[in-house]
């Protein structure tokens, strides 16, 4: 695989100070398939520096002309798409067909709407005698995760930038090579040196440092909540905004008059999708205790579909984790109907699509995010009973209701103490806002909400 031996600082690709690489793994054969530096301190300060120092122009600049520039990046990301999937799948295992469809197009269209957003957006509004300015937050630390790797890199860089903020992008060290794909393209489309700047490099290290560092105004990061409660508590004694994307146990609640097989199997293709690996997947199936052992045989059968045809996960580390809560599951009593914490290859981080029933609320599997093809299936007496499971974890990013009616579905929707919910399988909108209720984050991305993150209000009256 093609990669930059340096980091995207100020406008070219330059050495790391540290010298110290990251080596990336193929997770389907296991084998090192790039380097890429491994950033230091310095190195994260050089590039803090270097997105302070562009600020002012950037920040100045006028929105019709950063639309411009968002739109000739998207058209950049179009003229990299194949090579975007390609990478994807080398370095995240993702099935080609599905990095195209989505490691690849959603990014994509997320610019797109960034390009119109900024085009379009009231950064100047009247109130009364005053007049309020939407203006740029500042310098924003942008840290990512692996799962979709250029899609949560794109979901903060392109409204930041849209903002007027210049960025320092910190990925995760299992999937640089998208990032600098990403970087290559923010160079085409002609964004001015030093707005944006690519340090690849290790949570703890180049992570922190970028979290902690006081040329920052805004922290964004998307990953795990034990990462994020401590960027939170750093961020909060430096009085520093910050946007945390966090974990999730979504809820799918089939209600007795929705469309059983349609519910069920739309619940398991949403589970199974990138190995798992979602943090707003629908990993608990709500049923009614009538339509219980239906809906369980229809899972059994839909899971077993799924059997070759999904990812390996990412690496080594994570596929320990999904197999031990496989095993935690069936210590807890939870009833394995398919699947099961033996790796179905030898080679590369694989874990067999795998659904458990009998799974009760208060049980492992049903509390905490697993991040791996991993369903659980429990049993609700009544509607209120659905809505207490339904509620009953720290977590509420996403989650789905099914029901013969759609009133019906919303009224039940509306009581999720959860961010999205879809309906009846709604689509996708990568204009609508995403983000958590309780521990699941805090602030919103994508769409005018989005938007709205990095970008801070001051008013003059006349
Ligand atoms: P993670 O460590 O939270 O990784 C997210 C990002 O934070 C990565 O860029 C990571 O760098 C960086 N990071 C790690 N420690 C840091 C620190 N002390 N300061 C600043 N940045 C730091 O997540 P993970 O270890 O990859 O995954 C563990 C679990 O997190 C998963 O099993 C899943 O439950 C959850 N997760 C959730 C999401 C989501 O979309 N909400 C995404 C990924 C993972 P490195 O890559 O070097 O670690
Ligand atoms: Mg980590």
């Amino acid at each position: 695989m093609k990669a930059h031996d340096g980091i995207y600082l100020d406008g070219a690709w330059r050495p790391a100070l540290s010298g110290e690489v990251i080596d990336v793994v193929d997770p389907v054969d296991e084998q090192v398939i790039a380097r890429v530096p491994a950033a230091g301190a310095e190195d994260v300060d050089a590039a803090v520096r270097a997105a302070r120092a562009a600020l002012p122009g950037w920040a100045a600049t006028a929105p019709a002309e950063r639309a411009a520039r968002l739109s000739a990046l998207r058209d950049a990301l179009v003229a990299r798409k194949d090579e975007i999937a390609e990478t994807v799948t080398a370095e995240l295992g993702a099935p080609l067909a599905f990095s195209q469809a989505v490691h690849a197009a959603v990014p994509i269209a997320v610019a797109g709407s960034y390009a119109d957003l900024a085009a379009r957006h009231a950064f100047e509004e009247k109130v009364g005698n005053s007049t309020v300015f939407h203006e740029p937050v500042g310098v924003v630390a942008a840290i990512t995760p692996w799962n979709y790797p250029l899609h949560q890199v794109v979901a903060k860089v392109a409204p930041a930038l849209a903002a007027g903020c210049t960025v320092v992008l910190k990925p995760a060290e299992d999937t640089p090579l998208v990032a600098q794909l990403f970087a290559e393209a923010v160079h085409d489309a002609g964004v001015p040196a030093g707005v944006f700047n690519l340090v690849t490099g290790l949570g703890p290290v180049a992570g922190q440092a970028l979290a902690e560092h006081p040329g920052v105004d805004l922290v964004s990061f998307t990953g795990s909540t034990a990462v994020g409660r401590t960027i939170a508590a750093t961020a909060g004694a430096a009085i520093k905004k910050v946007a945390l994307e966090l974990g999730g146990k979504s809820a799918n609640v089939i209600l007795p008059s929705a469309d059983l097989a349609k519910a069920v199997n739309v619940g398991v293709a949403n589970v199974m999708s990138n190995s798992g690996q979602t943090c707003s997947a629908w990993t608990r199936m709500l049923v009614h205790r009538d339509q219980y052992d239906e809906a369980v045989e229809l899972a059994r059968t839909a899971a077993a579909k799924y059997g070759d045809r999904i990812g390996p996960l990412v690496n080594a580390k994570q596929q320990a984790r999904v197999r031990g809560y496989i095993e935690k599951g069936v210590a807890e009593g939870a009833r394995l109907v398919a699947g099961g914490a033996e790796p179905p290859r030898e080679r590369g981080y694989f874990v067999s699509p795998t659904v458990f029933a009998d799974v009760t609320p208060e049980m492992t599997v049903a509390q905490e995010e697993i991040f791996g093809p991993v369903l659980s299936v429990l049993r609700y007496e009544d509607e209120e009973d659905a809505l207490r499971i339904a509620n009953g974890t720290v977590y509420g990013l996403a989650g789905a209701v099914w029901a013969g009616d759609e009133a019906e579905a919303v009224a039940f929707a509306r009581r999720m103490d959860t961010g999205q919910v879809d309906i009846n399988g709604g689509r996708f909108n990568p204009l609508a806002p995403f983000g958590g209720y309780k521990q699941s984050g805090v602030g919103r991305e994508l769409g005018a909400h989005g938007l709205a993150e990095y970008l801070q209000t001051k008013s003059l009256q006349f």
